[in-house]
């Protein structure tokens, strides 16, 4: 996972300054970004498409709404398609969807007030919102569903320092907020429990976050959380920068608990008014937004959300279904597989695990030797196309690997680079060797991540050696590749 280097940019030719705070959410390709222009009490709304080559569109100006209240505060997310968005002002909440370009208001939800932005998330089935008080710093919980918001519910007698933050994933409801020291807390409601628990943050995320944003990355567990401090030390005369930090939660081994990771995937001091970030999630690209010490919008994506995880999905043509399990069964073949290149990838930061159940599938016959059109190099075969839509049970991010039983030239594995799918032939080297179906996995994978063949003369026993011994590592070079390059769509 990398953030983009060409991160700061000024959205829209003349560029926008906010007063206030700015809220975004992502649907499908597109970014929604909401906020007020400073002299102006109407809201403004951005759009920005990320296409999925990895590229972004500019920002573009969709018009302006509300305006009744110069003090009042969006927070933004999708829900059941539409764009959802919240106004919270000293009158109360008003609750707006977008139509048809523009936003409509949809009605008040009664019985809550806020000074501050409303943060909305969420789980498919339900809108969750948290916000602070009117005033004050206690935590206010609601829900929408079936078409009206529930009774506000002062969550835990918890407070927060901060504007809390909420973002839901896999049906956990997630809700972050600080102490008056400015750590970060989570409470959270696994889909599983009834209720909010408080969890432990392992790692602490420091002192002094002055804002939070909160989105989750994938469809695995992963959940980010971006949050910002003061840089620490003397104040000059200028702006302090602000660290900017984004942290992964993923959820541990035991049920309902978690933990951090990578917590410095992004950490860059920026300058930036505190409190003023926001994040979004589109189908392939994390999205974040901060604005600077003059209300300007600084804008950073990030085009490889797999947080060092490949999630793999073995397919089997039937003809040499025997001969790969060599007596094995189908599950457990698979696993020691998956296993293997994880053994492999796993020290590089790479996890490697199952997205799905191994299957078997018929092919069309000549599908079954393989015309691979060159594997990694310019062109990809038609073939490998055809064979790569016998996707059953994975998603678009997953990796097809499919076992046939020939390729063309005599290869024994073949991935286009950057390619969610890729062919192997079955180890026939039998139980003696069983190492090489394992490298030529890994080798495939790292080809998947982007990784182009090495010179096994100035790299002796690399994965990426395309000929020669069966290699076993790889360099620290070809390892932040792999994690970072930002064309990888998986
Ligand atoms: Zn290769």
């Amino acid at each position: 996972m990398t953030w983009s280097e060409a991160d700061i940019v000024n959205p829209v030719s003349t560029p926008p300054r906010f007063a206030g705070h700015i809220a975004m959410a992502g649907h499908r390709d597109e970014v929604y970004l909401v906020g007020r222009q400073q002299g102006d009490s109407a809201f403004t709304q951005l759009r920005r498409f990320a296409n999925g080559a990895g590229g972004m569109t500019a920002w573009f100006d969709d018009g302006r709404f509300a305006g009744d209240d110069p003090h009042a505060q969006a927070g933004l997310a999708v829900h059941d398609g539409w764009v959802h968005c919240v106004l919270a002002g000293s009158a109360g909440m008003e609750h707006w969807r977008l139509r048809r370009g523009s936003f409509e208001k949809l009605g008040e939800i009664p019985g809550h007030k806020s000074h501050a932005p409303p943060s909305l998330a969420s789980d498919g089935a339900v809108l969750h919102m948290v916000h602070l008080g009117f005033l004050n710093k206690r935590l206010f919980y609601t829900t929408f569903e079936n078409g009206a918001w529930s009774a506000g519910q002062w969550l835990h007698r918890l407070q927060s320092h901060v504007p809390p933050v909420v973002s839901c994933n896999q049906g956990n409801v997630q809700i972050f907020t600080t102490d008056a020291s400015g750590r970060v807390r989570m409470i959270e409601k696994h889909r599983t429990a009834g209720g909010f628990q408080q969890m432990d943050m392992a790692h602490g995320m420091g002192r002094g976050t002055t804002a939070l944003a909160a989105c989750h990355f994938d469809q695995s567990d992963g959940l980010g959380l971006i949050s910002m401090r003061p840089r620490p030390g003397p104040t000059t005369h200028l702006p302090p920068p602000n660290l900017l930090t984004c942290a992964v939660f993923r959820r541990g081994p035991r049920a309902g608990r978690g933990i951090w990771t990578g917590a410095r995937r992004l950490e860059r001091f920026v300058p930036a008014l505190p409190g003023r970030i926001a994040a979004a999630r589109t189908r392939r690209h994390l999205h974040l937004v901060w604005l600077d010490h003059l209300g300007r919008a600084h804008a950073a994506w990030n085009g490889a959300t797999r947080m060092g995880d490949v999630r793999i999905g073995f397919k089997i043509a039937r003809p040499v279904l025997a001969t790969w399990l060599a007596g094995d069964t189908l599950e457990r073949r698979a696993r020691r597989l998956t296993a293997g290149a994880n053994g492999l990838l796993g020290r590089y930061g790479v996890n490697v695990r199952q997205a799905a159940p191994p299957q078997v599938i018929d092919l069309q016959p000549d599908l079954l030797d393989l015309d691979t059109g060159g594997c990694v190099f310019r062109s990809r075969s038609e073939e490998l196309d055809r064979l790569n839509s016998h996707r059953a049970g994975l998603s678009p991010r997953d990796v097809a690997c499919y076992i046939v039983p020939r390729i063309g030239n005599g290869v024994v594995g073949c991935a286009f680079l950057r390619y969610d799918g890729l062919a192997m032939i079955p180890d026939t080297d039998g139980v003696n060797q069983p190492d090489t179906e394992t490298v030529v996995l890994a080798h495939e994978i790292g080809h998947v991540l982007g990784l182009e063949h090495v010179d096994p003369a100035r790299a002796p026993f690399n994965i990426m050696a395309g000929a020669g011994p069966l290699g076993q590592r790889l360099t620290p070079q070809q390892a932040t590749q792999m994690m970072t390059d930002p064309n990888v769509l998986i």
